[in-house]
C-alpha cells in the first residue's frame, strides 16, 4: 500500500503507434508513451478526458447541460504488461439505441473508430487495485480468471505479466463471449496457451453460437457454478479475478427509485456463485463496467 500511495497519477502524452481491429465493434490502440516510466501494475487502468477532443466540444456542452454535470474522464484498463513497449487499450464501441439508451455515448465511438496511428492523446495514469500482489504465490497456486466481453482486457495484462515474470501461478481463464467474432485477443491467447501450457489453461464459452474450431478449448453456454467448480482444484489456494459487465451506478439508482433491486449482470452473478462455492471475499478481486 505504501508503494501505491507513493505513486502519483500524472498526465502523460501518448501517440497512437498502431491500431488493430480487435472485433467488429472494438479496436486495440497501442500507445507510445516515449520515455515515460511504465511504472504500472498489470491490470491497472488509465483515464482519458473527452474534453481534450475539439470535435467533441459541442456534443459535450450539450450533454453537460442536459445531465447537469461535467463529463468525467473515461477509464480504460491496460491489456499490456509493464515489460511490453506499448500501452495497450482495447475500446469497445458503445451504441445509442433509440428507446433504450438515455444519451449517446461520448468517447468510445471516436476512440474505437477514429484514432489512426499518429493521433496524440493525453492519458492519465496509472491507477487501480485490480492487480496480483507480488507475494500471491505464498497464498495461492492458481488464479482463476472469470471474464466476459471487454472484461478480458485487464486479465490479458495480468496473465502476460505473470507468465513473463515466471512466477509459480497457474492461470485458468474462463472467458465468456457472445460469438466467436466477439472474442478479444483470440490468436494471442491460443499462442500463449500453446507455449505455456503449464501456466495457462483457456476455455472459451460462447453464449449465442455453437463453438466451432475454437482453440484451445470451447463450450456453449454461460459461465455457471458447475463449470467453475470443475476448474477449482484447491479452493483455499485459488485467487479469483473477475471482470465484465456489472450494474452501473445510474442503473442501480434508477432501479432503487422504482423500488426495485437492479437485475444482476455478469460480475454480480459470478460473485454470488463464488460465495456459494465457499470462496472468501478476500480471495476475489472484481472490476466491472457497462
Ligand atoms: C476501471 C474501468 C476500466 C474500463 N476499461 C474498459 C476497457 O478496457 N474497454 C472498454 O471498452 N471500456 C472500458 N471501461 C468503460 C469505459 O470507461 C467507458 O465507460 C465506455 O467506453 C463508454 O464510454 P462512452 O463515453 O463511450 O459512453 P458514455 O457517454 O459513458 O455512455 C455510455 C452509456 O451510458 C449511458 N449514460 C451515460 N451517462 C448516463 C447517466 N448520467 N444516466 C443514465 N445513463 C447514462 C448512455 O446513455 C450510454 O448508453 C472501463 C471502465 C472502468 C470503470
Amino acid at each position: 500500500m505504501a508503494e501505491e500511495r507513493g505513486r502519483k497519477v500524472r498526465e502523460i502524452q501518448a501517440v497512437v503507434a498502431d491500431v488493430r481491429e480487435e472485433t467488429h465493434d472494438a479496436a486495440s490502440l497501442l500507445l507510445d508513451i516515449g520515455d515515460e516510466e511504465r511504472d504500472y501494475k498489470a491490470g491497472q487502468f488509465i483515464t482519458i478526458d473527452p474534453h481534450q477532443f475539439g470535435f467533441l466540444e459541442q456534443v459535450i456542452a450539450y450533454l453537460e447541460e442536459v445531465k447537469g454535470t461535467r463529463e468525467k474522464p473515461r477509464a480504460y484498463s491496460m491489456g499490456s504488461a509493464p515489460h511490453e513497449p506499448h500501452i495497450l487499450i482495447t475500446v469497445k464501441e458503445e451504441r445509442f439505441w433509440p428507446g433504450e439508451s438515455k444519451y449517446p455515448p461520448v468517447l468510445s465511438p471516436p476512440l474505437s473508430r477514429h484514432c489512426p496511428p499518429g493521433t496524440t492523446l493525453t492519458i492519465s495514469g496509472f491507477t487501480g487495485p485490480y492487480a496480483i500482489p507480488q507475494d500471491a504465490g505464498q497464498k495461492a497456486d492458481t488464479v482463476l480468471h472469470l471474464c466476459a466481453g471487454s472484461g478480458i482486457v485487464p486479465n490479458f495484462g495480468l496473465i502476460k505479466d505473470s507468465i513473463h515474470r515466471g512466477d509459480d501461478l497457474h492461470h485458468v481463464l474462463l472467458y465468456s463471449s457472445k460469438t466467436r467474432s466477439d472474442i478479444f485477443y483470440y490468436d494471442q491467447f491460443a499462442a500463449l496457451a500453446a507455449a505455456h501450457s503449464e501456466q495457462l489453461t483457456v476455455l472459451h464459452s460462447l453464449t449465442r453460437e455453437d463453438p466451432h474450431q475454437i482453440e484451445p478449448a470451447s463450450r456453449k453456454g454461460r459461465l455457471d457454478a458447475e463449470l467453475i467448480k470443475s476448474y477449482v482444484k484447491d479452493l483455499d489456494r485459488t485467487l479469483v479475478y473477475c471482470c465484465g459487465p456489472g450494474v452501473l451506478p445510474w442503473e442501480r439508482k434508477e432501479a432503487r427509485e422504482r423500488g426495485e433491486e437492479p437485475a444482476p449482470k455478469f460480475v454480480e452473478t459470478m460473485i454470488q456463485i463464488l460465495h456459494e462455492l465457499g470462496f472468501d471475499k478476500r480471495q476475489i478481486k472484481q472490476e466491472s463496467w457497462g
